[in-house]
């Protein structure tokens, strides 16, 4: 920008009038001018200028990059909200909804606090501004507010100095670049470079300088070369000489490891014409005359850059050995080189720049950034601005930030708690509470770009909710709470099978068992199966638990044996041993009329128990025996068949009967039948069993005593309920 400043509303308006026609817009201005004059009044700047200038310099900054009327009035106003006492209100009736939503755009970036430089992350500064901006000329104005502000850095303290030139070359200067503005992005990079490495700065101005009277010859004479060309081929051009900006050779010097005399391009001479193929035939007529460097042109006007810098570039040999930087545009393509997107507007619907340039708003903000996405690229840069553009900040992110300046990128819908995760994982952990922008909110509170997010903890916290993983957006978030109560979870088993332990041990100690023997985990894994337990740890968790009793675990862990058969021959002994062995009932409780019930027996094939129907066999000299009806054994002997009936009282409470338990093989299923027969109040008075040729299944056969029918059908039930019993019958011998 050749001019920098403004004295007056005058010769403002005198740069918008270079391209604003409309009397009305002229008017807007003015009075947005005013306004800012009257709400400025005494106020000063730190330089002792009125603080008026400062917005008079902006809406002239915007000027220059030619935008609408609405974002110059906003320029002008862009402080009058936050230092003055005009409220918003006061605004929108005054100038609109769309000014003073500019306007108040611009203040809320302004209040984006950065404090604490560990935490400061430029490129996210940077993503929320730029999100928070979702309209571009409120970046523009904040970009020439920041211009001006830069401009007069000299007034303030060093240290302020330092920070706020940081801010701008981290920030700043490349939203600039990424908009194509490059007129301030160089203007904002020297002045920062000054700033911030003022002996450097120094010396390659003094450098540059050194070298001036020199280069301006050298230059001076190959543009009358260049210009002579021209004119001999009848070509409409301009050329000049330009100088480049020291902070990138500075930045060449440093990443390209050069020193200053090797940089090439210091030579650099610009042509500008009027049409797109004058520009290739002006390369045509250099390249015939000069030597260019190979690997050095670039078509930029064919593919342009994707903030849409367009131009051609080449490197040539001048005569005296001299290398040139030459760089081939239109007057349209350099006003986009150095104006980038706001330079873009006013050419999207005029292609044509001698045509009548029509300023006009944008009204779709956002169609610039399609437009960007259109276009392509193949440098890394390209790809780098569509992710962070597209991906980053319109479709997947939030941006906010902790009390101290933190920038946090959260997907969208994210929360409180998505939040507090990322700050670190034990205050997730013990969130209690969050406040947004001051305000206390629910945890489950969406969050927005540009919140400022606090996270309340407590130690007496007992963790996350399960609620919380239905709250949650990230799954770094979801993770951890999930992983916090699988750890919880497992810390409560360890600690169960580990109490479970010690009461089996101390249970025994009580029965004075040897513990050494019976605290076994091979040992007590053989019994696990019998008790339905998979595992040697879920049986001590279940002891813990008090879900399994004691005393059957230490009956099976004494009693254990490692086959069926061998707890057969144990049961066997077990059964010898028993006390009060039933014998078969003396008395039947059968009448039979006429018959001495001493000559009554009940038959041993079928073993007929109260409650079954029943015949009498009239045996020789042996009396009556009774058989159940359906015995077939007396099928066929109906003639000696006689009707007999149990009596009403019968005294006699045990009758034995043969049961067949047909099952799967496992270790302890004797015990468990016979645990059932106790429980059941029966008797046993045999029980065998063994495992069939398969390997597989198991037979037992047994001689249970009960009371009657009724009781041996709950026995029978309740065998069958055994785990693995397949079938229960009563069998005849
Ligand atoms: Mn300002």
């Amino acid at each position: 920008m050749e001019k920098k400043t403004v004295g007056n509303l005058d010769e403002l308006l005198a740069e918008v009038k270079k391209y604003i026609k409309k009397q009305e817009n002229i008017d807007l201005i003015t009075r947005a001018f005013l306004c800012a004059e009257k709400n400025h009044e005494g106020q000063f700047r730190k330089s002792g200028e009125p603080y008026l200038t400062h917005a008079l310099q902006v809406g002239f900054i915007l000027a220059q990059m030619r935008t609408g009327p609405k974002t110059i009035a906003a320029g002008l106003m862009h402080d009058v909200i936050e230092d003055c006492d005009m409220s918003g209100n006061d605004m929108k009736a005054l100038f609109g909804e769309e000014i003073y939503t500019l306007v108040e755009a611009v203040t809320k970036i302004g209040n984006l606090k950065f404090t604490d430089e560990k935490e400061y992350q430029a490129s996210n500064h940077r993503k929320i501004f730029i999100a928070m901006a979702k309209d571009v000329r409120v970046i523009l104005i904040k970009l020439a507010d920041r211009l001006h502000n830069m401009r007069t850095l000299q007034f303030m303290r060093a240290e302020k100095q330092k920070k706020i030139a940081s801010e701008t070359l981290e920030v700043y200067a490349p939203i600039a670049h990424r908009l194509g503005i490059s007129e301030i992005k160089n203007e904002l990079e020297d002045l920062c470079f000054m700033y911030l490495n003022n002996e450097k700065y120094h010396e390659i101005a003094l450098l540059v300088e050194k070298r001036k009277a020199e280069r301006d010859e050298q230059v001076q004479n190959m543009i009358s070369e260049i210009s002579a060309l021209m004119d001999e081929n009848h070509i409409q051009y301009r050329i000049f000489g330009r100088s480049k900006h020291l902070y990138s050779i500075y930045k060449k010097m440093v990443n390209k490891n050069k020193r200053f005399e090797e940089i090439l391009d210091l030579l650099a001479i610009r042509i500008i014409t009027d049409t797109e193929t004058a520009c290739y035939e002006i390369l045509g007529y250099i390249h015939a005359k000069y030597m260019p460097i190979p690997g050095r042109f670039k078509d930029y006007i064919a593919m342009p850059k994707v903030n849409m810098y367009q131009s051609l570039h080449t490197t040539i040999i001048g005569d005296g050995g001299n290398i040139f930087e030459v760089q081939i545009r239109t007057e349209q393509m350099d006003e986009i080189a150095e104006q980038g997107v706001a330079a873009h507007w006013r050419y999207k619907e005029n292609s044509n720049y001698n045509s009548v340039v029509q300023q006009k708003e944008i009204e779709e903000q956002l169609h610039w950034f399609k437009d960007f996405s259109l276009m392509s690229d193949d440098s890394d840069d390209a790809m780098e601005f569509m992710n962070i553009m597209q991906k980053d900040i319109f479709e997947a992110n939030v941006y906010v930030m902790s009390p101290k300046g933190r920038v946090i990128a959260l997907p969208n819908g994210s929360t409180p708690i998505d939040f507090a995760y990322r700050i670190h994982t034990e205050v997730g952990h013990h969130t209690v509470g969050a406040t947004i922008n001051g305000a206390i909110v629910p945890l489950n509170t969406k969050l927005n770009t540009g919140d400022v997010v606090d996270i309340r903890t407590s130690n007496q916290s007992f963790g996350p909710s399960e609620d919380w993983l239905k709250i949650v957006k990230s799954s770094h978030a979801r993770n951890k709470i999930r992983s916090f109560f699988q750890k919880q979870e497992t810390e409560k088993r360890a600690n169960g099978i580990k109490k479970g332990e010690e009461i089996l041990e101390e249970e025994l100690k009580k029965r004075n068992l040897d513990t050494a023997m019976y605290m076994d985990q091979k040992k007590i894994e053989s019994i696990t199966g019998s008790l339905s337990f998979s595992s040697y740890h879920d049986l001590m968790y279940a002891i813990s638990m008090k879900n399994v009793s004691l005393q059957s675990v230490i009956e099976r862990l004494v009693k254990h044996k490692t086959s069926t058969q061998l707890d057969n021959e144990d049961l066997v002994k077990m059964f010898n041993r028993q006390e009060g062995r039933k014998k078969a009932p003396s008395k039947s409780g059968i009448r039979v009329a006429g018959i001495d019930s001493m000559m009554i027996t009940l038959a041993s094939c079928c073993s007929p128990v109260p409650g079954d129907d029943i015949v009498g066999y009239v045996s020789k000299g042996q009396g009556v025996k009774v058989h159940r009806a359906d015995c077939p054994n007396v099928a066929n002997e109906k003639e000696r068949l006689i009707t007999v009936e149990w009596e009403d009282e019968i005294e006699t409470k045990n009758y034995e009967v043969n049961l067949v338990i047909h099952s799967t093989d496992r270790s302890f299923l004797l015990s468990d039948i016979v645990t059932v027969v106790s429980q059941c109040k029966a008797g046993l008075n045999h029980v065998d069993s063994k495992v069939e040729e398969d390997r597989i299944s198991a037979t037992t056969k047994m001689t249970a005593v009960v009371r009657d029918a009724d009781h041996l059908r709950m026995l029978i039930s309740n065998l069958k309920k055994i785990n693995s019993v397949l079938t229960v019958e009563r069998v005849i011998k």
